[in-house]
């Protein structure tokens, strides 16, 4: 089993008449039995990195280990690599035992009985044992998620990369599917990368997380820590969901002043010193709604979650949104009051975006529960 270096990886496609700079300068170190989650927008050279530690990409700069071997020369076929793709990519004319021992044949020495083996322990393993005998187009779309994952898993490679498995799943089948492939990846102890675009997925899934923008790596961290402390405001916005509510505030001494009469004065000023303007950050679930106070803001829709109330609302022209409890349901179009506490506030630099305040509330973040199931 290996971790995974990335040091200063450039990435450059040059088609003669244009370059494109997918991915610039990334380190990561990925720990060994790590599942880190390369995420952000469409664009922002996640698939490219990928492509690059599976050896289907040469690297423009930079340099890739596995463990203590640098892989940044080798083919594909000698990285020790499995990757799964968004779209299956099974062999159709294969039924699910040939499409899961097809590798083994290919590169392995194993004879017959013992990939047989290997694909019999692996389809059990994945719940599939019974759909052995079938062709691919009579599977469904997560069954056929799982033999791409068998497929990939029977290699016992040293290194699992993932673009997007889950997403042509329906939504709940990809929320069972993220539980299964986590447990999976957890029992294996397998070092794994793994692509998306939708953070929900990646705060789920990973231990930690590489928020990309641009072909740079903006922050690795936990989601907590991500969530938490982000380095920048395109991190605080990009994780998190409903996303966080930002607005622009001018700094009046320990006073922001802000669009529709927004006004919060700080205990601690000390972030905002030297800045005239800031960017405020505040999170959907941190907004209480209050009797009356000195922000109001006009209630445009409520939507009612069950367990909890997502009430949209307008200041000054912004756009904010509140979680509250299914108690509080205010009527559309009336005006409501709401507070937050400085602990949770997020400040930003509204000219490069970087963090000058994150959420300061402590919370305990240790993990619970020692006993081994
Ligand atoms: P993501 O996976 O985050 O959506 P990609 O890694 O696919 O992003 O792409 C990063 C950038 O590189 C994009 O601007 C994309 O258009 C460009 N790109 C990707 N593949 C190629 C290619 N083969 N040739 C030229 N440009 C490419």
């Amino acid at each position: 089993m290996a971790g995974i270096n990335i040091t200063d990886l450039d990435k450059v496609y040059d088609s003669g008449t244009e370059k494109v700079v997918a991915v610039k300068d990334l380190s990561v170190d990925i720990d060994h039995g790590e599942f880190l989650v390369l995420v952000g927008p469409s664009g922002c050279g996640k698939s490219t990195t990928l492509r690059c530690l599976a050896g289907l990409e040469d690297v423009t700069e930079g340099s890739i280990a596995f463990g203590d071997q640098d892989v940044t020369d080798r083919r594909a076929s000698e990285r020790d690599v499995a990757m799964v793709f968004q779209n299956y990519a099974l062999y159709p004319h294969m039924t699910v035992r040939s499409n899961i021992g097809f590798g083994l044949k290919l590169s392995t020495k194993l004879t017959g009985d013992e990939i047989e083996e290997k694909v019999e322990d692996v389809a059990e393993m994945l719940g599939i044992s019974k759909l052995l005998n079938e062709k691919p187009k009579a599977l469904s779309g997560g069954q056929q998620q799982r033999v791409a994952l068998g497929r990939a898993i029977v290699r016992e490679p040293s290194v699992f990369l993932m673009d997007e498995p889950l997403s042509n799943l329906d939504a709940k089948l990809r929320s069972d599917m993220r539980t299964e492939l986590q447990e999976l990846q957890a029992d294996l102890d397998v070092t794994t990368v793994y692509v998306t675009h939708d953070q929900t997925e990646a705060m789920a899934m990973g231990d930690r997380i590489a928020v990309m923008d641009g072909g740079v790596l903006q922050q690795v961290g936990s989601p907590e820590e991500v969530y938490r402390s982000p380095v920048n405001q395109f991190v605080a916005d990009f994780i998190g969901s409903p996303s966080i509510n930002l607005l622009t505030a001018d700094v009046d001494g320990d006073t922001l002043r802000g669009p529709g009469g927004f006004t919060y004065t700080l205990d601690d000023p000390a972030p905002v010193e030297g800045h005239d303007r800031v960017s405020v950050g505040i999170r959907p679930e941190d907004i209480t709604i209050i009797d009356s106070g000195a922000n109001v803001a006009d209630v445009t829709v409520v939507e009612p979650m069950g367990n909890e109330n997502f009430l949209y609302m307008e200041m000054g022209g912004h756009e904010l949104t509140a979680r509250v409890e299914p108690s509080i349901r205010p009527a559309e179009d009336t005006q409501v009051a709401f507070d937050f506490s400085e602990a949770a506030v997020y400040l930003f630099d509204v000219e490069n975006g970087d963090a000058l305040k994150t959420k300061t509330d402590t919370v305990d973040l240790s993990v619970v529960g020692t006993t081994e199931s």
